[in-house]
């Protein structure tokens, strides 16, 4: 439920009530406005009683049940959009982010050329995956604990913060220690003690939409993350399972502005993997920041064709950067800007 605090409500005032929500086995969520104090009580659907024993304490203007299934992401709880921030870059409200680099982390030259060109071309984060989830576990698994240590060392030259993919739960751990953004694949979307472990973390989540999931079960996978503690979630629409198999996945940009009428969390587009060509990269880039998104999460490889995974949609440099021109001039028509990046191209 969403107890909405009388105008003027103090420090004191909110203490109370956040006392009396742990107090009935509730977690409270607040949100301080302008004006407004909203506190968010997190927990099964309320009994009537209980709506009533809150709206009659002194301190409260009103309670309203929240009607939806997830409760810390949606906007009922938290109107505000969420902006999650790294020091080259924000995502969320009108700041506009963008994170590249290869598939798979696969040589420490690869991943650092891939680096210097993507921050070159402006991009605020490298992706870069040292754990791969492959459909088949004969494909390319990725370098594992060494590619995390080329990730930390491309950071360290290029101060470009790194998200790589967590596979597992015991993964958490060590992939936190290196990674300033943690991937949770499409194939794990619904790994739920994958996505609690992530939760327990401090560090920024960015969360695929499962080949065949629901937006709402897309926000329920978000929403463990987050009542575990970490509020920080990005989610990603990267494509999903439909009778066309002209792309590898079909993108589905009406999840942006659904998405962001139900949820504060950012929203990003993955037009790589939805793709699957890179011909059709670029477009679907581009309608994403038409829609709305906060961000994209773009493949680019120094050499797409000899790349270990997914080298038919991983971007050539000069593909990148014209994408980058692309999404340069889209940006103010949607009322969003690349704020406090390295820009340097
Ligand atoms: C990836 O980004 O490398 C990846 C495997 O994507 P997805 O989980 O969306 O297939
Ligand atoms: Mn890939």
């Amino acid at each position: 439920m969403l107890i909405i605090l009388k105008h003027g409500a103090g420090q004191a005032e909110i203490a109370s009530i956040v006392a009396e929500v742990e107090r009935v086995g509730y977690r409270p969520h607040v949100s301080e406005g302008e004006s407004t104090t909203l506190i968010g009580a997190i927990g099964k659907g309320p009994t009537p009683e209980l709506l009533e024993h809150f709206r009659a304490l002194p301190e409260v203007a009103e309670v309203i049940p929240i009607s939806k299934p997830y409760k810390l992401a949606s906007l009922e709880v938290q109107p505000k959009p969420s902006v999650i921030s790294w020091p080259t870059g924000s995502t969320g409200g009108n700041a506009f982010m963008v994170a590249a680099g290869p598939c798979g982390v696969e040589s420490r030259e690869q991943i650092l050329t891939a680096a210097r060109f993507v921050k070159r071309h402006g991009a605020q984060m490298l992706r870069g995956g040292a754990f791969k989830p492959r459909t088949s576990p004969y494909s390319y698994q990725g370098m594992g604990r060494e590619g995390l240590d080329l990730l930390v060392e491309a950071r360290a030259e290029t101060g470009l913060p790194v998200v790589t993919e967590v596979l597992s739960p015991e993964q958490v751990e060590l992939v936190a220690e290196h990674a300033d953004m943690l991937q949770i694949g499409a194939r794990n979307a619904q790994n739920f003690a994958l996505l609690q472990a992530v939760g327990e973390t401090n560090k920024p989540v960015m969360l695929k939409r499962g080949m065949s999931m629901t937006l709402e079960e897309f926000l329920m996978s978000a929403e463990y993350v987050l009542s575990r503690g970490n509020l920080k979630v990005i989610l990603v629409e990267r494509g999903i399972r439909t009778f066309e198999r002209a792309t590898r996945f079909t993108l589905d940009v009406s999840a942006v502005p659904l998405l962001k009428s139900w949820t504060h969390l950012p929203v990003w587009i993955d037009p790589s993997h939805a793709a699957g060509k890179r011909d059709y990269v670029i477009p679907l880039a581009l309608a994403g920041v038409a829609v709305g998104a906060d961000g994209i999460i773009v493949e680019t490889h120094p050499e797409p064709e000899k790349a270990l995974s997914d080298a038919a949609q991983q971007l050539h440099e000069h593909e990148f950067a014209l994408l980058m021109k692309k999404v340069r001039a889209i940006l103010p028509a949607v009322g969003k800007e690349m704020v406090g990046g390295l820009e340097l191209a």
